[in-house]
Parts: C-alpha cells; structure tokens; sequence
C-alpha cells in the first residue's frame, strides 16, 4: 500500500468542547500521523474557497458561518491509504449514520456540526493542504 497524506480539519464544534486531543488519539489509534498541524481562525473568503465546490448547495451558506465561528486545527495525515482510512476513521457525514466508534459516531452534534472534515481523494488532499500549509511546515 502506498503512503499517502490527508488534510484533515478538527472543526468548531469540536474545538469548542475541547475535544482536540480525543479526536487526535482516534487518529493516532488508527495509525495515522500528524504530520502538520496548526489552530487557525479561518476567515470567510478561506472557508469559501475550501468549500466551494459546495456553492450551490442550501447549506453553504450556514457552513461557511459555521466554519468561521470559532477556531478550528488544520492537519496533514500521513499513513498508508490515509485518505480511505481517514474517511473510515471520521464515519459517515451525517453523525446519526455513523458507525461506532468513529469520529463522528462519538463526537458529532448533526450533519452540519460533525466535527472533523478529510479530504475525499488524493487530487483534493493536495490541494487542500497546499490552501493552508507550505512544504516546509509538514514534517514527515
Ligand atoms: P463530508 O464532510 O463527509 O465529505 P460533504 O463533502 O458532503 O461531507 O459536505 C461537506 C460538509 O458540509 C459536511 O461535513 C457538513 O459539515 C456540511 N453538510 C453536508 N450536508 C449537510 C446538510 N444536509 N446540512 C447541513 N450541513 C451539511
Ligand atoms: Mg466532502
């Protein structure tokens, strides 16, 4: 299996109960290393840019506000398949679908407040990371 890296973000709703650190031992349980990771203040234009391919769906609006309302901890992942792991490791989108034990099984208040987002294919993970970390700051 190939190593691969994941940009991974721990979101308000989460950094707002202080489950930063739980979140990361899922992670980290799951074999997957943090390789980057900083806390930021996303502003509007940043959460649109990250998630316009979503712009026309009617909850783009409530998931910008919603990204910018408080910090949230941008992360590159690195393991083997750790896109495809990541995404076991996160569970489904909407939380009440999820299976036990992950992520948003545990941690997730609903679809929109779900705690964490990964990147859904290599193509995107690069292109995720590159929007909010330089080479130099990801150390393997
Ligand atoms: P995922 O984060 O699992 O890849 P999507 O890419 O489909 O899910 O959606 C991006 C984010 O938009 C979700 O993680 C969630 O925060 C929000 N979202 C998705 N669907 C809904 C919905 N029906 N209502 C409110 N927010 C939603
Ligand atoms: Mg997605």
């Amino acid at each position: 299996m190939a190593i691969e890296r994941t940009f991974s973000i721990i979101k308000p709703d989460a950094t707002a109960r202080n489950l930063t650190g739980a979140i990361n031992a899922l992670i980290e349980k799951a074999g997957l290393r943090i390789v980057a990771q900083k806390r930021i203040r996303m502003t509007r234009e940043q959460a649109e840019t990250f998630y316009a391919v979503h712009k026309a769906r009617p909850f783009f609006g409530e998931l910008v506000d919603f990204m910018i309302s408080g910090p949230v901890v941008v992360q590159v992942l690195e393991g083997d398949n750790a896109v495809l792991k990541y995404r076991d490791v996160m569970g489904a989108t909407d939380p009440a679908k999820a299976a036990d034990g992950t992520i948003r099984k545990v941690h997730a208040k609903s679809i929109g407040e779900n705690s964490v987002h990964g990147s859904d294919a290599p193509e995107t993970a690069a292109i995720e990371i590159a929007q909010f970390f330089s080479g130099n700051e990801i150390i393997g």
